[in-house]
């Protein structure tokens, strides 16, 4: 067998749901939300599938969909993308990730990557022959600078992999950060495969900025959506990815030989969703920009140290403060005696791990939110002990 895909562990989202299903544990390790997503949409999927085509869809995607993709972005993020040569349709920003690094990755070829990175990253850049060095990330700020990059950045450089909004860390990166980037990518001559699932969960009035539409960047930048984020169905798995043709091109040649092609009623739904009114999207934020702040008020109730979250559905606790140095060991006994599920931070890193941060969910009921304060209750009562 591959020495790589036998010799990794399982992912540590399904990890951590098998393991709070087996305790009947709070789950707010997986990034899922408890919202049942917005019923039209999925009133648009059934539809689709009762009375619309259920043969295989066009393998760029849905016309109507492409075009939606094109005309949402042009409204939300300024982009003036051709739906017809620059918009492909992939089955969840996964296949996108994994197409784009097959078909752009050459054996030996470096691809940066900014650790913490989510956890399919790494195995992918290395079967796809892919060399990887890193950048590293450190809280509170997760920022990165010129000497960073130019640590990680060489003349073997072909691509760089950056998730932005940032999943585990919650943080935004603006303008000045991008174009720091940016600035590399092109000195560099490298392509940015540019994972922006979480484009839509930002908040405080922040707004989402493409690497696309930054200066140099048009014709070297693969954008990667999810709808499986933009409309709180992550189980959908409808990927969104948008690039110069000459990207796209060879993108698509992935694309036809890992999926070829995406269930045509989640299309129809998800064409029909992105061209809801905005203020779909700006409840979406608002609705979970109050979670956020509910759960980052219960947990400093518990005197616990949360770190900021700008984005994304999680925020992270810093629980050297509480005397603890090894995550992992703290989710385990977390879930085990206390009945709530989170993510160690650890397992976003391949080198050099922090192991003192904790990732949890807030993209749930207050009920659930109250529930697993209730249970931390216990913890942090006993940490103090
Ligand atoms: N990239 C990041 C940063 C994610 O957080 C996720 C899922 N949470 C994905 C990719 C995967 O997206 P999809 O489910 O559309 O494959
Ligand atoms: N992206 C989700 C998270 O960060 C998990 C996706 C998965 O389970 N693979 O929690």
């Amino acid at each position: 067998m591959n020495r790589l895909f036998s010799d990794i562990p399982t992912t540590v989202f399904e990890v951590m749901s098998v393991l709070a299903r087996e305790t009947g544990a709070v789950n707010l390790g997986q990034g899922f939300p408890d919202d049942p997503g917005p019923e039209d949409v999925r009133r648009k999927a059934a539809e689709a599938v009762v009375s619309g085509w259920n043969q295989y869809p066009p393998m760029m995607g849905l016309p109507e969909l492409r075009s939606a993709i094109a005309a949402h972005y042009a409204h939300w993020q300024g982009l003036d993308l051709d739906p017809e040569r620059e918009v492909m349709v992939t089955s969840g920003a996964t296949e996108a990730l994994a197409g784009a690094l097959m078909a752009i990755l050459e054996p030996g070829d470096e691809v940066v990557l900014f650790q913490p990175m989510y956890d399919a990253y790494l195995p992918l850049v290395q079967r796809a022959g892919g060399v990887a060095k890193f950048v590293t990330l450190k809280p509170p700020h997760w920022h990165f600078d010129e000497a960073d990059l130019a640590a990680a950045f060489s003349a073997r450089t072909k691509a760089v992999l950056f998730n932005n909004p940032l999943n585990p860390a919650g943080i935004v990166y603006g303008r000045e950060q991008l174009e720091l980037l940016a600035r590399f990518c092109v000195k560099h001559d490298a392509i940015a495969i540019c994972d922006e699932v979480w484009e839509h969960v930002v908040f405080d009035g922040l707004s989402h900025i493409s690497m696309l539409s930054l200066p140099g960047m048009r014709e070297r930048t693969v954008k990667i959506g999810s709808a499986g984020k933009i409309f709180s169905l992550t189980g959908w798995k409808v990927g969104l990815v948008a690039a110069a043709p000459d990207l796209i091109r060879v993108l698509a040649k992935a694309h036809q030989f890992l999926t070829f092609t995406t269930p045509p009623n989640l299309q129809a739904a998800v064409a029909y969703g992105l061209a809801k009114d905005d203020s779909y999207f700006t409840g979406l934020r608002s609705g979970l920009q109050r979670s956020r702040d509910r759960f980052t008020a219960g947990l400093h109730g518990l005197g616990l140290a949360v770190l900021p979250s700008a984005g994304t559905y999680f925020l992270n606790i810093d629980i050297a403060p509480l005397g603890e140095s090894d995550d992992v060991a703290f989710c385990r006994r977390m879930v085990q005696s206390h009945g709530v599920a989170a993510i160690p931070v650890s397992a976003f890193y391949a080198v050099d791990p922090v192991t003192t941060v904790v990732r949890f969910c807030f993209a749930k009921r207050d009920a659930t939110l109250d529930a697993a304060l209730g249970r931390l209750a216990a913890l942090a009562g006993a940490e103090a002990l």
